[in-house]
């Protein structure tokens, strides 16, 4: 493992891996359909600008994010594809969208107006893709209401219509009709603006479930976020493509002892041995995304074995049971999320143990944990 100097906890990022995932995206949806890599959440926790680079490098032909904020951080890096702010632009920063050249989401007239002004304001022409909702219920137009925003922007200075596009709420289920259900409005949205004249280059809608599961959602581009760090979006996808968890979340032991049966461990006293045993403390808590919930539930991977999380997850340390794994002590290396001498625990698996999902203990990893990037992770 990469050591870094200071407290160990690391997530180790493999820049091959989220290559490889990019790659297989693009494999899923055929070479004429632009991959729009997400990288919002500063790329699901793996570091923005890195993983941005990478998708570039394996061929996405876009960038996602969800704020300007996240935006302008993709955009200083100097990459040379579009960067689209999915979840629109707020009052007051549609200057700074200009500066950067970034696209945008945009559902009412009052924004695509000022976000105009701004980018004429330096020369500039702000990209535009219309937002529809076709079942979230979360942002954009009702496919009954296109046409006429269509009219109205058509022909602002500053705008260019880039894109349309709207976001499933459930294509990770094994049931596609809702899905299929939310492809007709985003249809009739589409007439809509085909009605008006407009025809934006980009149509996009699918996320990773749509990627793997819903070829008639693939349109000129996909979004795909979760299948590019490794995880299908629901397990009876993941035989659709091959992919790679390109995080490990790493640490070594801080202290170990030796203990009688019957000591209480960590707050509340909720895990007490039930024989003399060896308990080991690691600096890592859930103020570094270590979810509470993991407290009793979770295991680890020392040595390649799995052992136990025991007593509450501290905001900055967790205790491990490593009675059964013998002549472990300070220093000795531990895995909380990835691979380890064959053995592997993956984000979904942890987050079966805290009651949520793979994208959460992913977003979740704090900003005081270091991203060390890999070509590889050792063997
Ligand atoms: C997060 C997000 C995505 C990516 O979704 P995944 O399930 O991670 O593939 C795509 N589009 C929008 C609008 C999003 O918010």
């Amino acid at each position: 493992m990469r050591d870094v100097p200071g407290r160990p906890t690391v997530a180790e990022v493999s820049l091959g891996a989220l290559r490889a995932n990019c790659r297989e995206a693009q494999a899923c949806v055929g070479p004429g359909v632009g991959v729009m890599a997400v990288v919002k959440a500063d790329a699901y926790g793996h570091g923005a600008v890195a993983a941005a680079r990478a998708f570039v490098e394996a061929g996405a032909a876009a960038l996602g994010v969800s704020t300007v904020e996240e935006g302008v951080e993709i955009a200083r890096a100097g990459l040379d594809v579009p960067i689209v702010v999915l979840g629109g632009a707020f009052p007051g920063e549609e200057a700074t969208v200009a500066a950067h050249g970034l696209a945008v989401a945009a559902w009412t007239v009052e924004s695509v107006r000022a976000l105009g002004a701004a980018a004429r304001a330096v020369g500039r022409t702000v990209a535009v893709h219309v937002k529809v909702n076709t079942g979230m219920t979360r942002l954009g137009l009702e496919p009954g209401e296109v046409g006429a925003f269509a009219a109205a922007i058509r022909d602002l200075p500053g705008v260019a219509i880039a894109g349309v596009f709207s976001h499933f709420a459930s294509a990770d289920d094994l049931d596609t009709a809702a899905a299929r259900t939310q492809l007709a409005r985003f249809a009739e949205a589409r007439a809509a603006l085909a009605a008006a004249g407009v025809h934006p280059p980009l149509v996009h809608l699918a996320n990773s479930a749509a990627v793997l599961s819903l070829p008639a959602a693939h349109f000129t581009m996909v979004r795909p976020g979760l299948m590019l760090y490794g995880y299908a979006p629901a397990p009876h996808l993941a035989a659709r493509a091959r992919l790679r968890p390109a995080l490990c979340l790493r640490t070594r032991i801080t202290q170990a002892r030796a203990v009688a049966a019957e000591t209480p461990v960590g707050y509340g006293g909720t895990f007490v041995t039930a024989r003399p045993s060896v308990i080991a403390t690691l600096p890592i808590g859930y103020a570094d995304g270590y979810h509470r919930l993991a407290s009793n539930r979770a295991q680890v991977l020392v040595r390649g074995r799995r052992v136990p999380v025991v007593g509450r997850v501290c905001m900055d340390h967790t205790m491990i049971d490593v009675t059964d794994v013998p002549g472990v002590g300070a220093g000795e290396p531990v895995v909380v999320l990835g691979v380890q001498d064959g053995a592997a625990i993956g984000a979904d698996e942890v987050a079966g143990w805290c009651d949520t999902i793979s994208y959460e203990v992913l977003t979740a990893i704090g900003r005081r944990v270091p991203r060390v990037y890999v070509e590889e992770f050792d063997a």
